[in-house]
């Protein structure tokens, strides 16, 4: 584990594997099993499911079963039939089958449930369909797990194979707790990390970067646990904050409706050029990079007696939070089409006046104000859930807004000023010394963030 040093993440050390390097990984820990214990490949798999695909692990509890008996094992994985049950070699015999009772050959498991063939297609199709990998017997009292070349044997459509084998790799790595599904849409690796750790980790093959912890997008200050019910609460209320999403608000001075289409939250109304804080709403002129928003008043609802009271202090205060953090989201969204237009700007003033290595300034700071947003919406989550009694949480609203302004600022100026080429060359060193702030900015409050839960000075108001 390294901290990066340009944008203050710990990244862990991993390896990015595809659908080959998995099936092969996976066979190995399989052969590996199989080499201790003479099993059937299928039950191995599901037998190290169980444990997380720690061979180690698998085996320190083996040999310390007081029987080192297989049999034992197995059982209580579910892998053989308990030992009052009829035990056969699930050979073919002739008979009536129990579910479409017609008679001919039956086929059936170690726990002597039986049927034909038909029968068992039907039922494994019907449980792969589904979505599972490891399917019990049929019998509705009988929790036997079937072994993968049992099943196999029954399944002749090739589709269905197919699809049973991509369960059977999602589910080693969803239990291998040393891997983790990159979250990029279409992109279908995983990535491996040599050791344990708290960290974001990086995908090669498509780039991104996300939390190894959860498989979400990178989410600092908040941890994953934190993000879990943040994100859980935001889904439960989203009825009650659908208006606040929404990208028009009507002007605060002449009620024109505007749109918001760029990731800046200063506002100027097409109509009356009535300038405002999209947050807030409130006048520029008063509110300008200094005043911050970022805080929650709760002076008003200090005397809240009775249950409605609460409840509506309640929801403005986590309407506060929730606002803000949407907004940042937004602005996030909004601001991939400033880089696309940035990138435009790059090429353009390579053909004219610079060269490749004086135009990547404006790159970074495009990567800077992306990366701010996405610390200071997570910021938000944060904030909603810190105990706010301590100085330490106090000055983390004083990072916070110290952020928030700086990256307004940048945004700001991004947004504005790259319509005129000339302009940039001179903006050049402006931009470079509010970028490097603003990033200093971020390094600060996420580093304030973690000393503060380590140390125990940062509280949060929820039990976890
Ligand atoms: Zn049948
Ligand atoms: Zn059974
Ligand atoms: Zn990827
Ligand atoms: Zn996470
Ligand atoms: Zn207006
Ligand atoms: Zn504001």
């Amino acid at each position: 584990m390294h901290l990066s040093s340009e944008d203050g993440y710990f990244e862990l050390e991993c390896e990015t594997m595809d659908e080959c390097d998995l099936i092969k990984s996976m066979e190995f820990a399989i052969q590996q099993l199989q080499d201790v214990i003479e099993i059937a490949p299928g039950m191995c798999r599901i037998l190290l499911n169980r444990y997380n695909w720690n061979v180690d692990k698998l085996l320190e509890n083996y040999y310390s079963s007081p029987e080192l008996d297989a049999e034992v094992f197995l059982r209580k994985a579910r892998l053989l039939p308990a030992e009052d049950m009829i035990v056969s070699d699930g050979g073919p015999l002739e008979g009536d089958c129990d579910i479409c009772l017609e008679a001919g050959q039956l086929d059936g498991l170690a726990c002597g449930h039986t049927a034909c063939s038909e029968c068992w297609k039907g039922y494994l199709n019907e449980k792969i369909r589904e979505g599972q990998s490891e399917i019990e017997c049929m019998a509705s009292d009988c929790d036997l797990l079937i072994d993968d070349q049992k099943i196999l044997l029954h399944i002749t459509d090739q589709r269905v194979v197919d699809l049973l084998r991509r369960q059977q790799i999602n589910s080693y790595v969803e239990h291998n707790s040393r891997l983790r599904w990159c979250p990029t849409q279409g992109c279908e690796k995983a990535v491996k990390i040599r050791e344990f750790g708290h960290g974001v980790v990086r995908c090669m093959a498509c780039k991104n970067r996300f939390c190894f912890g959860c498989g979400f997008e990178i989410h600092e200050p908040l941890d994953c646990e934190l993000l879990r019910i943040w994100l859980k609460k935001c889904k439960d209320d989203s009825e009650t904050q659908n208006w606040l999403i929404a990208n028009t608000k009507d002007c605060p001075k002449c009620g024109a409706a505007i749109e918001k289409n760029g990731g800046c939250n200063r506002m100027v109304c097409k109509k009356c050029n009535h300038e405002f804080c999209w947050s807030c709403m409130q006048k520029w002129d008063v509110h300008g990079y200094t005043i911050a928003c970022n805080k929650f008043d709760d002076s008003k609802d200090k005397d809240a007696t009775n249950g409605i009271q609460k409840s509506r202090a309640a929801l403005r205060r986590y309407l506060h939070y929730f606002n803000r953090f949407s907004n940042h989201r937004n602005s996030m969204r909004l601001e991939t089409k400033l880089k696309e237009a940035i990138e435009n700007k790059m090429v353009y003033l390579q053909q004219h006046s610079m060269s490749w290595i004086e135009v990547q300034f404006l790159e970074q700071a495009v990567e800077v104000l992306r990366e701010c947003r996405r610390t200071l919406m997570y910021s938000y989550g944060f904030a909603y859930y810190l105990t706010k009694e301590s100085n330490y949480s106090l000055m983390f609203e004083d990072n916070q807004s110290d952020l928030e302004m700086a990256t307004e600022q940048l945004s700001d100026i991004l947004e504005r000023k790259t319509e005129e080429e000339d302009k940039i060359i001179h903006l050049k060193q402006i931009i470079q010394d509010k970028m490097n702030y603003v990033n200093r900015r971020r390094l600060i409050i996420l580093e304030y963030c973690r000393n503060g839960v380590d140390s125990g000075e940062l509280e949060f108001n929820v039990q976890i």
